[in-house]
């Protein structure tokens, strides 16, 4: 039986090709990709492409794009056996994270790609990405979808979206998952490390396309102006990126400005400006300045993590509980154990 995959084609260097006239990098019309890379015509799977009416540059991808992707694989969720998501590099890990929170209870492979350079090109990373994404969405053993979560292939690495990093605009590796290992690596076979994948519970498939802009994000620097902070409009969530393991200026004056925002009602949020480990409150005296204010330890997740999960939980009516508790738990493997 061959296995169905739905394609959703959002844009991204990965769809353009280059105006040979003009020296730049244009969409071409996606529905032509089996004549641009023969080798699909190859495939084990069956593929079918849906792509969006314009292609967007992922800088343009946001909350919309991603209640539409969730839309799509509702609509298409019976009748396909897995889904690739095409997209550009630059937002990548934001849509993987915040797709992570809003399809629940996923049994089937949801794999984000792209490529560094486009397909036309003579050293594309396109067809390799294109083409393994392609098996990994279509991988299931004894009827079970081997892949139940989503996540980001990348040069020759299967990674769990929602622990991912771009960290290179120039190498073809341009993603990292500094806190959780690999969940594949493509070689001469397909591994996959069964260990690191996640498994939801028996809940049906659905999807909670809820998304709060009221949450902002600011990185901590020394010598800041904390009179810009105090300045900002009131907001549900505020994300801090402080030092380090979670540490902060020892003056009084951060203490009162982090207060009084604290005090009228927004939720402060600590992640770390390391990309590797996370924040742990109490190791350092000038971290628990975030402990009398009642801020929350996002410990090791990512920024793109704490931003869409903060997003997806904000005033979320679909869910009981406070926010600090609805946060600290692990929602679907964004998240170590305390
Ligand atoms: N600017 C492009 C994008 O993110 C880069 C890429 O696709 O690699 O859409």
């Amino acid at each position: 039986m061959k296995r169905k995959v739905l394609i959703i084609y959002t844009g991204g260097t990965i769809g353009m090709e280059k105006d040979y006239e003009t020296g730049s990098l244009r969409a071409f019309n996606f529905n032509k990709i089996f004549s641009k890379i023969p080798e699909m015509n190859l495939l084990e799977c069956e593929v079918s492409v849906e792509a969006f009416a314009d292609p967007l540059d992922s800088s343009d991808m946001g909350p919309n794009e991603w209640k539409m992707i969730c839309q799509i694989i509702e609509k298409n969720y019976s009748a396909f056996d897995g889904f690739l998501i095409l997209h550009g590099t630059d937002t990548m890990s934001y849509t993987a994270s915040a797709l992570s929170f809003m399809l629940k209870n996923l049994r089937k492979p949801v794999v984000l790609t792209g490529s560094q350079l486009p397909v036309g090109d003579l050293r594309t990373d396109a067809k390799e990405n294109l083409l393994t994404s392609l098996y990994y969405a279509s991988f299931y053993e004894n009827d079970e979808a081997v892949i139940q979560e989503v996540a980001i292939y990348f040069e020759y690495k299967l990674l769990r979206g929602n622990r991912t990093l771009k960290y290179s605009a120039e190498y073809f590796d341009a993603y990292q998952s500094p806190n959780y290992p690999l969940l594949g690596q493509s070689g001469v076979h397909l591994n996959v490390d069964k260990d690191s994948l996640y498994r939801p519970g028996n809940n049906p498939f659905s999807i909670d396309t809820h998304l709060c802009d009221s949450v902002f994000f600011w990185r901590i620097f020394p010598g800041i102006n904390l009179d810009f902070l105090s300045a900002l409009p009131k907001m549900k969530v505020l994300i801090l990126q402080v030092f380090g393991s979670g540490t902060i200026f020892s003056d009084q004056k951060t203490e009162d400005v982090l207060s009084a925002i604290k005090k009228s009602g927004t939720e402060i949020v600590v992640v770390s400006q390391c990309v590797s480990g996370g924040i742990s409150f109490g190791k350092y005296e000038n971290s628990n300045i975030f402990g009398r204010i009642g801020a929350i330890s996002g410990r090791d997740m990512t920024a793109e993590s704490a931003i869409t999960k903060a997003m997806h939980l904000s005033g979320n009516p679909a869910l009981e509980g406070s926010f600090v508790e609805l946060f600290e738990k692990n929602i679907c493997g964004e998240i170590s154990p305390r």
